[in-house]
């Protein structure tokens, strides 16, 4: 059978898709790319936005007409269970935690077995440590589509990891629903350091990226970890506000005080880290005065890069219901300001790189010009005699910077 495996969604989604193609390849069966046409289309939907949820009707509509038995599984899944069945009575529906048997449900096909066992197109593997989450920001639908947090034991995390340290990849990233609540649901028996130590010791994986994490999970005993040459210099701590009413409101666990001390102690300490962040505009309750409170704030954090997104209302979230509910052009002028301000950020921080030297890793080789990216996040492109191959990794200089990435040359024996 030519199964198309669809993701939409987070880095989570990205990894148990990555573990249902595995499986399906195990079975015998090939994996459609997007010009062919599948026998079977499995979409595994995201439900954190309105149009997340409106993008999940789309795709299953588009894959319905085209006569493919479709199968459908995700945090949209999960939610609109009832709703998607009605709409769509000939797919078939798998909440996340049945997920993985989508594999049995399709069963073994009659070709031969395959060796591999992670699909080759992929250079950087996310392996997923933990699920769910326990903070319910007010705003946040994910705890109720996936539950309350729960970790993989270290002893599962680092066989993958070192299986696919042996198939050749050099680089993973550790993803969670709420990474940094890994082992916390084990009575204090684990945690991401003690997670990451492990995975240093008992693996020999070059590179160790990390998903988002709160600014209230960093502590001194992470940031040593952190400063392995390992680890990726490269960290994503979502604000969400710069604004401490709204802050509250959302049901984040800190201030803005404490997140700009947090960043100041990073960056002291690792002058050369990627800092990235993640801003909701549009929050109920958010006005003119809290919004330029907000962005000015923002605008003075020493961050790298900064994911914008307008507040999309969530039936059965508490922020659903608040009063002060801001109309959707406001938030597309609000947006369009912080995206100014990160573009503004990155621009900076990729020039401020010029003349370093960077391990990266090789993603696209064409007519003799290689696309990577660096330990620290930047995008670097650079002209190779040599045969470079998808994954692996080079040493470069970084020369010139522009708005998203660096012009550089391999800089081998340096
Ligand atoms: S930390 Fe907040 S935003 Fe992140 S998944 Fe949990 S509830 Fe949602």
């Amino acid at each position: 059978m030519k199964i198309a495996v669809v993701t939409m969604g987070c880095r989570s989604n990205q990894a148990e898709s990555a573990q249902i193609e595995a499986g399906l390849l195990r079975l015998g069966h090939s994996l459609a790319n997007a010009s062919e046409q599948a026998d079977i289309c499995v979409l595994n939907t995201c439900t954190v936005t309105a149009k997340a949820d409106a993008q999940c009707r789309r795709m299953i509509r588009k894959a319905v007409n085209a006569g493919q038995r479709v199968i459908v599984t995700g945090c949209s899944a999960e939610m609109n269970r009832a709703r998607l069945l009605q709409v769509f009575p000939e797919i078939e529906l798998f909440g996340n935690d049945d997920k993985q048997n989508i594999i049995n449900v399709i069963g073994r096909s009659s070709k031969i077995l395959h060796e591999i066992i992670t699909p080759p197109t992929r250079h950087r593997p996310v392996v997923k440590v933990q699920d769910g989450c326990d903070n319910f920001c007010s705003y946040c639908i994910v705890p109720y589509a996936r539950g309350r947090s729960r970790s993989r034991s270290m002893h599962e995390v680092v066989s993958e990891v070192a299986e696919l340290e042996s198939m050749g990849f050099n680089e993973i990233v550790l993803s969670g629903i709420h990474l940094g609540m890994y082992g916390q649901d084990t009575g204090g028996h684990t945690d991401l350091p003690q997670l990451l130590k492990e995975l240093l010791v008992k693996t020999k994986i070059p590179r160790i990226r990390l998903s988002s994490l709160e600014v209230n999970e960093i502590n001194d005993e992470f940031l040593e970890v952190l400063s392995e040459e390992r680890i990726c210099n490269h960290l994503h701590l979502p604000l969400q506000s710069g604004h401490d009413a709204i802050l509250k409101a959302m049901n984040r666990r800190y201030t803005s005080r404490d997140y700009e001390a947090c960043l100041l102690s990073i960056r002291n300490r690792s002058p050369d880290i990627c800092l990235g962040s993640d801003v909701i505009v549009g929050f109920p309750g958010e006005n003119d005065a809290s919004f330029n409170e907000s962005e000015s704030f923002i605008e003075r954090l020493p961050l790298s890069y900064l994911h914008v997104f307008p507040y999309s209302r969530r039936e059965g979230t508490p922020a659903a219901k608040m009063s002060g509910q801001i109309q959707e052009t406001i938030k597309k002028e609000r947006s369009q300001r912080l995206r100014q301000a990160g573009a503004v950020m990155r621009k900076d921080f990729i020039r401020s790189q010029a003349g370093k030297i960077e391990t990266a890793l090789v993603e696209s080789v064409r007519l003799g010009e290689c696309c990577a990216t660096t330990g620290n996040y930047i995008k670097v492109i650079f002209e190779s005699r040599e045969r470079l191959i998808k994954g692996s990794l080079v040493t470069v200089r970084l020369d010139e910077g522009f708005s998203d990435y660096c012009r550089a040359h391999v800089a081998n024996g340096r």
